[in-house]
């Protein structure tokens, strides 16, 4: 073993880095831009969006726990695929908010016409659905004119699944109130996260 393997072999995370940072730039114009709303967008904080949009490129994060994160849905979304599902299925909707234009877009980790499931990790089993994870399933339901999903998740003392129908959603309103920013922030943890906290005047810490 040279001096220099023995400190750092990078066989791994050099392809791993390059990927995640690959998506990122692909998207970059797209990140930018004010008319597109992730549905993820809609389950955060509004501001996050608005400073993603403009510092961009400091918003590319790269953290272990990513890694993991990516490399369970692989292995899961592998076995939905065998199902007959189609993974990381795009779709998107226009929503006009106060007669300006929207374009909502969304990648669901794994569609058929009955179904839509969405897996997640997460570093405890405890306090489990989270209703931001709920209410993204539920988006997609609405958006995508689907009955049912199974929210999936996998933590390291558990694994279990959750039932969703798009009860309680009305996706015009939800966007309504992302765009007029009227919760900031939306969850009471969310600041505690948020990688914009540092120039954030808005963050209840
Ligand atoms: S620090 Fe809090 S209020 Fe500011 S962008 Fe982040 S989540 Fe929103």
């Amino acid at each position: 073993m040279s001096e220099q393997t023995s400190l750092f072999s990078n066989l791994l995370l050099r392809k791993f880095y390059e990927e995640k940072l690959k998506e990122h730039l692909d998207r970059i114009n797209e990140l930018k831009d004010e008319k597109i709303i992730y549905i993820t967008d809609l389950v955060y904080c509004p501001l996050k969006r608005e400073f993603r949009r403009q510092y961009t490129e400091i918003s590319f994060q790269f953290e272990p726990y990513m890694v993991l994160g990516d490399m369970v849905h692989k292995g899961i979304q592998e076995y939905l695929s065998d199902m007959g599902y189609e993974i990381e299925k795009e779709i998107s909707k226009d929503v006009e908010v106060e007669g300006t234009s929207f374009t909502l877009k969304g990648r669901m980790d794994a569609f058929s016409p009955n179904r839509i499931v969405e897996i997640k990790t997460a570093r405890s089993g405890s306090n489990l659905p989270q209703p931001h994870h709920l209410m993204q399933l539920r988006l997609y339901l609405a958006i995508a004119g689907v009955a049912k999903g199974t929210l999936i998740y996998v933590t390291p003392d558990r694994f279990v699944e959750y039932e969703v129908n798009t009860e309680n959603i009305d996706v015009q309103s939800i966007v309504k109130k992302h765009v007029k920013k009227e919760n900031i922030p939306m969850w009471e943890w969310e600041c505690r996260n948020c990688i914009y906290s540092k120039f954030c005047p808005y963050r209840n810490l």
